[in-house]
């Protein structure tokens, strides 16, 4: 059995005191046994980030950060499929998702973010003075301290490391905290981080849960400068609480309940394609995925028609077949609550265009966490499966007749993350995305990112932007140097 521990100060501590087992969304089987850090193990972790500050790490130049962190991409690259492997044993998604976005994306933050600080913009400003000699200010970007990064498991590697690459390539410390459900790519990481030579104490790991285990005791940790989270709005409140002691700075990338919004002038079938990719892709365990969809009512009926054909082709199975189009779920426990909203959508008489159900699966993947995808139709604007995010492969589909409607519709709800609007009218799309309270509007597309562009959400959705140089308003601490000539 694989034991996966929590990694401190450049090395891998023993820690068998309280584990904690890792089961396979797939077959329900043991994959992993998962130490869990206590306070002290936590401690020593935050002691070990706080220690590299003052040591070889804060000599690196920037050119030096750079270097090493396009060794940490080139080696992630060369232990593709390890990571593969391990982010498969944890999820469960198939091969070709893994290999072609979790992992590829995992070593492309690091070499985005490698040049943070060589590309930051620089300030000056002359001031005036009254003896006539004048002053001049220039803006200096110094490391924040220890983060704490706390980490989902809808896609693990790819999201601790959009946070971890800016946190090091700013010279902070971090310690990451990633799901409970998903240990393994953040301690395969560290044999990485050892391998590339980051300095010890410059990348630590717990493992453990959120309230009263290792999540609560690193966000509560007094010398944590600052935390950034992603995960679900209301964990989000938990921990702002935590940061509010001692006044911790956040960012927070949160829930969402994106609307997609389909007009009757659009290219049909890459408006099917994006929105079929943006529900069911994942399983639907995508914070940008789309589970409200808005369709100009003349092409209302063709369009439910198209997208419930794709939900129904999507094939289960194991991960490693090319046949495998949908993985499962990522627990029994998650889709006990996707299946509540199934029985929520139901009871409330939706039409179910497709899925609806658990599916039968072959015996070896009997005791996993698989679900149909489902499309339905026919429910109040008002349904608790309009309004709360499922996190599942499922969407409800409604007509709308003028712009104004699908805008209001679209705005409707205490999320704003992401939306996406399918139409050939370039003026239309501009208008419209402009008026969606979102952090990101995509036309004619979903989940297309430019790394250099600033990411987040708006009302429940996030807190702060991160991406490119946007990412050293967190990471960073500004300061002004002020000399009077
Ligand atoms: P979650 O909030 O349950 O857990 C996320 C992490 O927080 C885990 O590591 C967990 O152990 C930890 N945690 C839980 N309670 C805590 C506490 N009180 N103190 C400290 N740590 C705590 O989220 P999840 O179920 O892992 O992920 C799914 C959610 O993440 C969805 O809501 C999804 O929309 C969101 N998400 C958002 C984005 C984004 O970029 N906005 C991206 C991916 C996922």
């Amino acid at each position: 059995m694989r034991i996966i521990r929590n990694f401190i100060n450049g090395e891998f501590v023993e820690a068998p005191a309280k584990r904690f087992d890792k089961r396979s969304p797939t077959t329900g089987a043991v994959v992993a046994r998962v130490e869990e850090a206590d306070f002290r193990i936590v401690d020593s972790s935050v002691s070990a980030a706080r220690h590299s500050l003052s040591g070889e790490w804060s000599k690196f130049t920037y050119s030096q950060r750079k270097d090493l962190l396009i060794s940490v991409a080139d080696i992630i690259g060369r232990r593709t499929k390890e990571f593969v492997d391990a982010e498969i044993a944890d999820t469960g998604k198939p091969y070709a998702l893994a290999s072609t976005l979790d992992i590829p994306r995992g070593a492309a933050n690091f070499r985005a973010f490698a040049d943070l600080m060589l590309r930051a913009p620089q300030e000056t400003w002359t001031t005036e003075t009254p003896d006539g000699r004048g002053a001049i200010n220039t803006v200096t970007y110094a490391p924040k301290g220890v983060i704490a990064v706390i980490c989902p498991w809808n896609l693990p590697l790819l999201l601790m490391t959009w946070k971890v690459a800016p946190a090091l390539a700013c010279g902070n410390a971090v310690v990451v905290k990633p799901s409970e459900e998903t240990p393994s790519t953040a301690t395969l990481l560290a044999e990485v981080m050892n391998e590339a030579g980051i300095p010890k104490g410059v990348y630590n790991v717990v493992h453990g849960f959120g309230p009263n285990s290792a999540g609560e005791f690193l966000t509560q940790h007094p010398d944590v400068d600052a935390i950034t989270f992603t995960g679900e709005s209301k964990t989000g409140e938990a921990i702002m609480k935590s940061a509010a002691v001692g006044l911790r700075d956040v960012s927070f990338e949160l829930g969402g309940k994106n609307a997609g919004i389909v007009f009757a002038d659009c290219d049909f079938d890459a408006a099917v394609d994006g929105i079929a990719r943006a529900t069911f892709l994942n399983c639907g365990q995508i914070c940008l995925g789309t589970e409200r969809v808005y369709v100009e009512r003349p092409i209302f009926e063709k369009f439910v028609a198209a997208l419930a054909a794709k939900a129904s082709a999507l094939k289960p199975g194991d991960p490693y077949s090319e046949a495998t189009t949908i993985g499962p779920l990522i627990s029994r426990e998650h889709r006990e609550k996707v299946i509540s909203y199934f029985a929520k959508a139901k009871f409330e008489g939706a039409t179910i265009h497709a899925g609806g159900h658990i599916p039968e699966v072959p015996l070896t993947f009997a005791n996993g966490a698989w679900i149909e995808p489902t499309v339905w139709t026919g429910l109040p604007e008002t349904s608790a499966v309009i309004r709360e995010e499922i996190f599942g492969p499922c969407c409800h589909v409604a007509p709308f007749d003028a712009e104004v409607e699908a805008i209001a519709r679209a705005n409707d709800s205490r999320y704003g993350l992401a939306t996406s609007i399918w139409t050939q009218d370039v003026s239309r799309a501009n208008r419209v995305a402009r008026q969606i309270r979102v952090g990101i509007a995509w036309v004619n597309s979903w989940f297309l990112r430019d790394l250099r562009t600033p990411f987040g959400g708006a009302g429940i959705s996030g807190i702060g932007r991160e991406g490119g140089t946007h990412s050293l308003a967190f990471y960073t601490e500004m300061r002004n140097v002020c000399i009077k000539l």
